[in-house]
């Protein structure tokens, strides 16, 4: 949603859910662990009232293991938080499960994946950013594709998800080196026909 048009938010939410968005991904930033500050809390909770669609929030600030209650009464189904916060890794995800949401960690481009291992028996999902996080409208990192196919090899069943850059070309490649959760932004929000953009991202990305 970070792409989207934050006055029509409701408007924005339709044509991801009448699009076949599986998962509306919700960028949080708190100007500290990433220089921008974006939404928060009770932006997601007005959010989830119009939306059916389940709520996939990505934390990009220092102490997510202080703000994971308001997240969660928010209405968050999943929420993943960055291995390199400030925040408990091992108390952060106990928070997250413990509440009843699926639990991710994220890992920025130059965080080796394998900082993650020790947790993955409790994890849905792993995040590696193909940006920097912290701005839309970035170009996709081809060296992080890497560490997703290592981490597919090491964790066939778990979910990976690719974050920034995903276009119709780069879904392609997230999709062959093992991703298969894409957030787009750009892609869909400025295109002319979010849905078909919707569609030809999945096509693409299981081609
Ligand atoms: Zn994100």
């Amino acid at each position: 949603m970070l792409a989207s048009d934050y006055a029509n938010l409701q408007t924005e939410l339709e044509k991801c859910e009448k699009g076949g968005a599986d998962l509306i991904h919700l960028d949080v930033m708190d100007g500290h662990f990433v220089p921008n500050i974006s939404i928060g809390a009770p932006v997601i909770a007005a959010m989830k009232k119009v939306c059916t669609v389940p709520f996939d929030v990505h934390l990009m600030i220092s102490d997510p293991y202080s703000y994971i209650d308001d997240f969660v009464k928010a209405g968050a189904d999943i929420i993943s938080f960055h291995i390199e916060s400030d925040s408990d890794t091992d108390k952060t995800i106990d928070k997250i499960l413990s509440a009843g949401c699926k639990a991710a960690l994220a890992v920025k481009p130059a965080t080796p994946v394998e900082e993650v291992y020790p947790y993955l028996d409790r994890l849905s999902m792993v995040l590696v950013m193909t940006v920097e996080p912290g701005f839309g409208g970035q170009s996709f990192m081809h060296s992080t594709m890497p560490k997703i196919r290592q981490l597919r090899e090491k964790c066939p069943d778990i979910d990976i998800q690719v974050d920034g850059g995903i276009n119709t070309d780069t879904v392609s490649v997230a999709g062959e080196a093992g991703a298969n959760v894409f957030v787009a932004g750009s892609a869909v929000f400025k295109s002319e026909d979010p849905a078909m953009m919707i569609k030809t991202l999945k096509t693409n990305a299981r081609r």
